[in-house]
Order: C-alpha cells, then sequence, then structure tokens
C-alpha cells in the first residue's frame, strides 16, 4: 500500500509500476484506455519506464512533444522562467507576454494573438471570434451566425466543440449541445461551395487541415488551396485547427503550407510548449482579432509569463533544428518502409501520412487480434504506438527522431507485426 501524507514524495519515487497503475484506476477517472506501461522518464524520442526499460515514443503525447521529451533548451527557458515569474492574470502587463506575441505572430505572419493554455480552448476561442466577426464586421443577424466543420472532425473535448463532433463517444449522454454548427463532409470541396451558397450566415469553416484523430486523413490534393478560394469567395473566415498537424508535424511547419495556404484564423496548441505545459494560441489579422473588447473572453492562466518563455523557446527548437525537414524526411523513410511490410503482410490495409504524422491500418486478423493487440506487443519489443478509431494506429515520433533511430524502430515494428502472420 502506497502511504499518504508524510513522505510521500519519496514513497511516490519509489512506486512500482504495479502500484501507480492501480493509484491511477482507484483514485483516477476511467476516461483514457491507457497502455500497460508506466513512464517515469522522457529524453528525446524515448521515454523509460519505472524499471528503467527504454521505449520509442510514437505517440509523443498526441504530437505534442515534437522537440523530443525535456529538450534542453526548452527546460532551460522553463526553468529560468519558473524561478523568476509564472503567473500575473492579464489584470496586469507582464514582461514576458508580448514579447511571446511578437515572437508567434512574426513566426507564422499574423497581425495578433491570443494565447490560450489547452487546444479545446483555442478552438472555442477562435469560434467565438468567429461569431463577433460575424455580428461585427460582416452584418450577420444577432445569433444567427453559423460556423461549418468537418465530418470525423476532432476539435477537443469542451461541449461546444463536442457539439461539432460526429463521434458518438465523444457525443453520448452529453446534450444539449450548442446550436450554431453545421456539418459537410471533408475533403469535398463540392459541398462546401454548396453549404456556402445556401447559407448566407455562415461564417466560417473550422477545419483539421489533416484529420488526426480521424486516423490521419490527409486531403486531396488541391483541397486545402480550394477551402482558401471558396472562404475569400464567400467572405467567410478559413480557420484552421492545426494543433496537431502544426509545428513541424506534417513534414512543414504547417500542413496548409503544403498548398502554400494562408487560413485566416491559424489555431495552434500541444507542440507550441514542446511537450512542458499547456500552450495555445489563436492567430489572425486585427479586424478579427479586435473584434472581442476588454472582459469579453480571457484566461487567468492564457499568456503567463512561463507559457510565453516556453512558447518562445519550442518555436525556436522548431525553427533551428529544422525539424519540419527532418519530419518529411523521416516521414519519407517511415513510408517506404511500411509500404514494402504492405506487400508481404496482408492484414496491412493501408500506410498513409505525411511528415511524421502517419497512420498504418490494420484489419481484423482471423485469428481475431487487432490493433490493440500489435500495439501491446508493440510496446513489449520496446516502442509505444496507439490506435485511433479501433483499426488504425498512429505513428507520430517526435520529430528530433534521426534516420539511424528511426531504422531501428521500423526494425521492431516490422518484427512485430511479422510475427502476427504466425502467431
Ligand atoms: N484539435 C486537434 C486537431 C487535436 O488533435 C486536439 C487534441 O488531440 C485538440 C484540438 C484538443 O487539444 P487539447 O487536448 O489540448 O484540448
Amino acid at each position: 500500500m502506497i502511504q499518504v501524507g508524510a513522505g510521500m514524495q519519496t514513497e511516490s519515487q519509489a512506486i512500482s509500476a504495479a502500484e501507480a497503475m492501480q493509484l491511477e484506476d482507484r483514485f483516477g477517472a476511467h476516461n483514457y484506455h491507457p497502455l500497460p506501461v508506466v513512464i517515469a522518464r522522457g529524453d528525446g524520442p524515448f521515454l523509460y519506464d519505472t524499471e528503467g526499460r527504454q521505449y520509442f515514443d510514437f505517440l509523443s503525447a498526441y504530437s505534442a512533444a515534437n522537440q523530443g521529451h525535456c529538450h534542453p533548451h526548452i527546460i532551460d527557458a522553463f526553468v529560468a522562467q519558473a524561478r523568476t515569474l509564472t503567473l500575473t492574470s492579464r489584470a496586469m502587463y507582464n514582461n514576458r507576454l508580448g514579447e511571446a506575441e511578437k515572437f508567434i505572430c512574426g513566426f507564422f505572419g499574423y497581425d495578433k494573438t491570443l494565447m490560450m493554455n489547452s487546444g479545446a480552448e483555442a478552438n472555442e476561442t477562435a469560434l467565438k471570434l468567429a461569431r463577433k466577426w460575424a455580428y461585427k464586421v460582416k452584418g450577420t443577424a444577432e445569433d444567427k451566425a453559423v460556423v461549418l466543420c468537418a465530418e470525423n472532425n476532432f476539435h477537443g473535448r469542451t461541449l461546444a466543440m463536442v457539439s461539432a463532433s460526429s463521434d458518438p463517444d465523444a457525443r453520448n449522454h452529453y446534450g444539449p449541445f450548442l446550436p450554431g454548427w453545421q456539418q459537410i463532409p471533408f475533403n469535398n470541396l463540392a459541398a462546401l461551395e454548396q453549404a456556402l451558397q445556401a447559407d448566407p450566415n455562415i461564417c466560417a469553416y473550422l477545419f483539421e487541415p489533416i484529420q488526426g484523430e480521424a486516423g490521419i486523413l490527409i486531403p486531396d490534393e488541391g483541397y486545402l488551396a480550394g477551402v482558401r478560394a471558396l472562404c475569400t469567395k464567400y467572405n467567410v473566415l478559413m480557420m484552421a485547427d492545426e494543433i496537431q498537424s502544426g509545428a513541424g508535424r506534417a513534414g512543414r511547419m504547417l500542413a496548409c503550407d503544403h498548398e502554400n495556404v494562408r487560413p485566416d484564423v491559424l489555431i495552434l496548441g500541444k507542440a507550441l510548449s514542446g511537450g512542458t505545459m499547456p500552450v495555445s494560441a489563436v492567430l489572425a489579422s486585427d479586424e478579427v482579432m479586435l473584434t472581442i473588447r476588454p472582459g469579453e473572453h480571457g484566461s487567468t492562466y492564457g499568456g503567463n509569463p512561463l507559457a510565453s518563455a516556453v512558447a518562445i523557446a519550442s518555436l525556436e527548437v522548431l525553427r533551428d533544428e529544422d525539424l519540419a525537414g527532418n519530419s518529411e524526411r523521416m516521414g519519407v523513410i517511415f513510408r517506404e518502409r511500411m509500404q514494402e511490410l504492405q506487400t508481404r503482410l496482408p492484414f496491412i490495409a493501408a500506410v498513409r501520412g505525411r511528415g511524421l504524422m502517419n497512420a498504418v491500418v490494420i484489419q481484423p486478423m482471423s485469428n481475431g487480434k487487432t490493433a490493440w493487440d500489435v500495439c501491446i506487443a508493440l510496446m513489449e519489443n520496446g516502442l509505444l504506438a496507439k490506435p485511433t478509431h479501433g483499426d488504425t494506429i498512429r505513428f507520430s515520433p517526435p520529430l528530433v527522431i534521426t534516420e539511424e533511430q528511426m531504422l531501428n524502430a521500423c526494425d521492431i515494428i516490422e518484427d512485430t507485426l511479422s510475427s502476427f502472420i504466425t502467431a
């Protein structure tokens, strides 16, 4: 039994894997289905369990740890700022926020940014901005604004974002939902134009340039440029949720960069802090951002000095280590290996991805084994990955992974998957 209270620090350091799992199970909500491994340390592309066993991390905390675990530049910035000033709230100025806002705006080419904490909060902020812009700039009648979203989207777990979702697991028994959303099929420009033509109250289209949780769904060539053109034509805001696909993950700094497209509203999170703490940001023009006035939106922790310091350091690492370029190169190596494997293993139904945002789809096997069983076997062989939507395994290592490490990781995946053919 774990003793609580005095001496807890020492006790918790000595905690066994079984005890750690029991504690989460006993005292935590059962809202995740974690792999049965207890991680105690992270370094670059690796995680280590309580026994010191090393694993390739092919999840990267759902693409938050793009810069690798505990990147020294980010941790140095974090620790230095943590020792100096962590929180003032926005009730007063602090000496780091303006600097971070300027850096982020310059980095991505926008007039203004509004920093929040989680990805879902940033999407909520984007939704509020779209509605404010509709009423104050576009001239939409009050309470009539509609925001388009894509089927099978994932924009987070708040009720506004769940109201946009088509996933029963995300929605069931959470109603009533927020009105003002309209769903259209993803990757379908005709459907987008039809919707825009039909309803002048549509003020924005919020979508993921690559749908992550839906199973790494990549739109056809020309979709992003087509969305841009239609949003301009119908005077609606193109709002790109790049919380997962951005920050180098998809082989460019932003997934939208694949088609040289600039959204009106850019939403970032996750790797904006290199996996250290929740930091998100919405970027937009003055016209959009200045529709929100003092007192109309905010967050106690949003834009705090610690987040500001960490965001700058995290973006510096992406830029200075050319992590988008490495993501592109390592992604090619990964998909070539997996595609070759697919020719030999009939239960691999598909291999797809961009940069290091990849998926391998596992068909149900005749012996009843599933993608989850594959992930358990991968874990036993030293690589951590998780299925998303049943049969799709997401492979998204930190972008700092070297070619040698990638080849080693591919060997593990190849050996593991091959073992299922005879299993
Ligand atoms: N948007 C996208 C595209 C995401 O992938 C996620 C998280 O997986 C979110 C939003 C929600 O981010 P958070 O979990 O930080 O609220």
